[in-house]
């Protein structure tokens, strides 16, 4: 494995690759979750080039930029040991140098993590655009944890018709349920028991829908009941596109679901 940290070394080598590149754009601190996207990655192309940058701009002011987890050298062994061929670990000067042309997300990314978030995601596809204009990759590899986020990188491949396949991977969850994030890492050991209410709710949600119940209304009352002793941000009921919805549709609905625990904010969903 290649550790790039400049874009001169990326665009040198993306040159000589006539094979297929999969990518995996990560902000590190990699635990199973990331490491299911690289596999994925590994298993559909020649080459995988994996990214490690914490970006600024997808950080609102207050948020937790500086205390971030980095992890760099327990991720670079991680991703040799997946057999990763590039790693590109640039520096923030690398990726942003003077005001910039910016993307703008479409007004559906200021409801739910954009309404907690305002602004949040046009720093997150500024930043994937440059990355995808500096790996170009063949297949891009995304978690449906980040559900949001998914959807409007589907949406800006399509809208700046980038020949770019946006492969959506399955959330990976710890054995009690816990879907896997960095940020787990800030919970103490009561808020990480309480947390498990998370993906609780998201399963009697599913056993309810299962029991063909597919009001939406009864389905979120369920979720909140389940979810009683938490401090729930947001539940929403919403098709692919985000739009919320009244009826269950199974192939086009995913429940989503945000709990505070102290300074850290927790999500979690389901794709029905
Ligand atoms: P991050 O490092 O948090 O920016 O995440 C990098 C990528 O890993 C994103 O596409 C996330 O959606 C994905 N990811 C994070 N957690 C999980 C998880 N538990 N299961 C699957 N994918 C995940």
């Amino acid at each position: 494995m290649k550790i790039l940290k400049t874009k001169e070394e990326l665009q040198n080598i993306r040159k000589t690759i006539q094979s297929t590149v999969g990518f995996v754009p990560t902000m590190g601190a990699l635990h199973d979750g990331h490491i299911s996207l690289i596999k994925k990655a590994r298993e559909e192309n020649e080459i995988v080039i994996v990214s490690i940058f914490v970006n600024p701009t997808q950080f609102l002011p207050g948020e937790d930029l500086d205390a971030y987890p980095r992890r760099d050298e327990a991720d670079k062994k991680i991703c040799e040991m997946c057999k990763v061929d590039y790693l590109f670990m640039p520096e923030i000067p690398t990726m942003y140098t003077k005001e910039e042309v910016l993307i703008k997300a479409p007004n559906k990314s200021y409801i739910l993590e954009g309404q907690a978030r305002p602004g949040h995601f046009d720093g997150v596809l500024q930043i994937v655009m440059k990355l995808f204009g500096l790996v170009l990759p063949t297949n891009a590899y995304f978690g449906k944890k980040d559900a949001q986020q998914l959807s409007l990188i589907t949406q800006m491949v399509k809208d700046f018709f980038l020949p770019i396949n946006i492969v959506p991977c399955e959330i990976v969850r710890e054995s009690d349920g816990l879907a896997l994030s960095s940020r787990n890492v800030y919970l103490n050991e009561t808020q990480r028991k309480d947390a498990l209410l998370i993906s609780k709710s998201l399963y009697a949600a599913a056993t309810l829908i299962a029991k063909d119940e597919k009001n939406v209304k009864t389905i979120k009352e369920k979720i909140y009941e389940v979810m009683n002793s938490l401090d729930v941000e947001y539940v929403a009921i919403v098709d692919k596109e985000f739009n919320e919805i009244e009826k269950i549709e199974i192939g086009n609905t995913v429940i989503l679901v945000v709990a505070r625990f102290g300074q850290t904010r927790l999500l979690d969903n389901i794709w029905l």
